[in-house]
């Protein structure tokens, strides 16, 4: 079975490799990401390491509606197609958040102490 490969902006046909069909609809796809993922990422945050007062405030819930917002966004603008990339490539990209022991390295490495 042939596999139908389509723009991830605009869904038009598209040639096998990369997943857009031009460099005006990968821009459109990633600046709206950029967008909704800076809208995200203070309440994200705060569930993360703020857990009190983000759970007093329902920053959880807030998330969801966001993303709820941005779905109906999606169904009303890009006739539902999804405006997310793959999760198993993106998760393939980082292949350091799959590693048994991570670090942060913070200041200069072997800095005297
Ligand atoms: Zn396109």
């Amino acid at each position: 079975m042939a596999r139908v490969h389509a723009c991830l902006e605009c869904a038009k046909p598209k040639p096998e490799r990369g997943d857009f069909c031009s460099t005006k609809c990968r821009q459109t796809f990633n600046n709206r990401r950029k967008l909704r993922g800076a809208e995200l990422y203070d309440l994200y945050m705060a569930l993360r390491f703020e857990r009190d007062a983000a759970k007093q405030l329902g920053v959880f819930q807030l998330i969801n509606r966001m993303a709820s917002n941005f779905r109906q966004e999606d169904k009303a603008e890009r006739a539902g197609r999804r405006s997310w990339r793959r999760t198993q490539a993106v998760i393939e990209e980082r292949p350091y958040l799959r590693a048994v022991v991570t670090s942060v390295r913070i200041g200069r490495q072997g800095a005297a102490r």
